[in-house]
């Protein structure tokens, strides 16, 4: 886990949790960003493969700078959040 990546949040799948029971801060960050509710419409998709984005496939969420990306949590996309700098 690189230590670089700015405001790194990742949810209990992933190596720096982010404690289940705080899924409301999560709906905040999503709020922040305006995704909430195209989140909760399922129209956000994993940044790395694609897939369709709900709570119970939520596997990491990354700020970077304006953007926020968000991944599913399969293994390789987990691994995709660790490994991506940018
Ligand atoms: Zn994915």
């Amino acid at each position: 886990m690189r230590s670089d990546a700015e405001g790194l949040v990742m949810t209990a799948t992933g190596s720096l949790v982010l404690p289940v029971a705080r899924d409301r801060d999560l709906r905040l960050i999503l709020e922040d960003y305006g995704l909430l509710e195209q989140f909760e419409a399922g129209e956000i998709l994993c940044d790395h493969c694609g897939s369709q984005l709900s709570w119970d496939n939520l596997g990491a969420v990354v700020t970077s700078g304006e953007k926020l990306k968000l991944y599913c949590d399969l293994p390789d996309c987990i691994e995709q959040v660790s490994t991506k700098t940018d």
